[in-house]
């Protein structure tokens, strides 16, 4: 590595170090409560997983530059510069071993956010050339192609030919003065179809008009989780291109937790400045169809199910109860896992991880907090709305020889849509 790239790596932690990062730096007074919210830490016990120490790089950057007594010890020699090798050693911690999960950010007595100082040190991280190779080739995808997977459009013309034989619905593109306009994760189309066939049967019940756009179909942002925010920046413009052309009243996130929080939370201060359109969940969406008595389901699941909340959504979405009040209406018999809801422990795979094939091993391993969750409550099925999440749990479940059905919220609901004529449970 050069040392102008290292360079651009520390000049990128100064420009990353924002007055949050900078005031939750001088509030830390390393209780090391984070350690124990942090399921790479519980599940190892290993205290290189602790949380504020992911951060020690972009820390001491923080201290030589704009400490009072670290600038002082700086002009005097008395500090160490920030490494290429230290830089090195902690690019597995801040990508490896940190799914952006908030959990920590939780228990912090001084209310320091941790996700989003793991967040803006993946800027200088990814700067100083030290992020994984899974995640820049998804970044550079993301860019060229317009999808992470390296879908292109004509796979997911194909993949909709495929459902409206299927469901026998018309699926919408580029429809213009439609009111919703969809988004939809690589996953979804190459793994879960089946999803795309879920919405036109929901919006077709509720009489709702909604499209797909050709030009921004992708909801996931590969910037956000590599932390380039000139990428991120990037694809969220194209979304508010298309929404804009297609004249959409909301841009619908799909089952991707990640997506959500990205466009969102992030995407008007990416782009510098509002949206003209409203972004919802889709399970925020279905929610509000359902208060206003147009999705009628019928039949009630009546194995013991329960939901896993996916991390952005819930926790840093804030999506908390509406998942909960739309399986209500499907499942008899909803069991919580402990600690569900905003303190629902991760999959494993989030903020980018699951693209990152050097942390399977480690991802497989943390599962086992996962495992004890359904353990707990002798769960005999797994709801979520997530893809990645919904992937990911299906593997972790298999390695541990667990015999549960991981679902989809929407398809369930749309497998219960009520026919016309046919009493709605509520
Ligand atoms: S919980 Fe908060 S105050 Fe305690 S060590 Fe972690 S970041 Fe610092
Ligand atoms: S955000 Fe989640 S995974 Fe990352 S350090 Fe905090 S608790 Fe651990």
């Amino acid at each position: 590595m050069s040392g102008a790239t290292l360079e651009r790596g520390i000049h990128a932690f100064k420009e990353a170090i924002d007055a949050p990062v900078a005031s939750f730096f001088s509030s830390c007074v390393r209780c090391g409560l984070c350690a124990h919210a942090c399921l790479f830490y519980t599940e190892t016990e290993d205290p290189k997983y602790t949380p504020i120490h992911k951060l020690e790089p972009l820390r001491r950057v923080w201290q030589h530059e704009y400490t009072f007594w670290g600038r002082y010890a700086k002009a005097f020699g008395l500090s160490k510069p920030v490494t290429d090798e230290e830089l090195g050693e902690w690019e597995s911690l801040v990508y490896d071993s940190c799914t952006m999960c908030g959990r920590c950010s939780m228990v912090c007595p001084v209310g320091n956010d941790i996700a989003y100082m793991i967040r803006r040190m993946r800027e200088g991280m990814a700067a100083s050339g030290h992020a994984p190779e899974g995640l820049i080739g998804a970044s550079q995808r993301a860019v060229t192609i317009g999808s992470p997977m390296g879908v292109k459009l004509p796979a997911l013309q194909a993949q909709i030919r495929h459902l409206e034989q299927d469901t026998g619905l018309s699926i919408p593109v580029d429809v213009e003065g439609a009111e919703y306009m969809c988004l939809l994760s690589s996953m979804e189309i190459m793994n879960f179809p089946e999803y795309i066939g879920a919405i036109a049967k929901i919006f077709k019940q509720a009489n709702v008009t909604w499209t797909i756009s050709s030009e921004a179909f992708e909801a996931t942002n590969s910037g956000v989780q590599i932390g380039v925010s000139d990428i991120a920046a990037e694809l969220v413009q194209r979304v508010v291109n298309a929404a804009e052309k297609l004249k959409v009243k909301a841009v619908i996130s799909p089952e991707c937790g990640h997506a959500y929080f990205a466009i969102r939370w992030e995407g008007p201060n990416l782009i510098g400045k509002p949206f003209n359109f409203k972004v919802l969940h889709i399970m925020e969406l279905m929610d509000q169809l359902r208060e206003e008595g147009r999705l009628k389901t019928t039949g009630k699941e009546t194995q013991r199910l329960t939901y896993h909340d996916p991390c952005q959504i819930t926790r840093r979405g804030g999506v908390v109860e509406q998942p909960r009040n739309l399986l209500r209406m499907v499942a008899e018999n909803l069991v919580e896992m402990p600690e569900h809801g905003t303190m629902n422990w991760c999959c494993g795979a989030g903020g980018g991880v699951s693209s990152n094939e050097r942390a399977d091993a480690l991802r497989l391993k943390v599962f086992s907090r996962k495992k004890a969750q359904l353990d707990a409550i002798q769960a005999e099925g797994l709801v979520t709305a997530c893809s990645n999440c919904r992937i990911y749990l299906e593997e972790g479940l298999e390695e541990n020889n667990m015999d549960i059905p991981v679902t989809s919220l929407t398809e369930t609901i749309a497998e219960h849509l009520a026919d016309e004529g046919q009493t709605g449970a509520q």
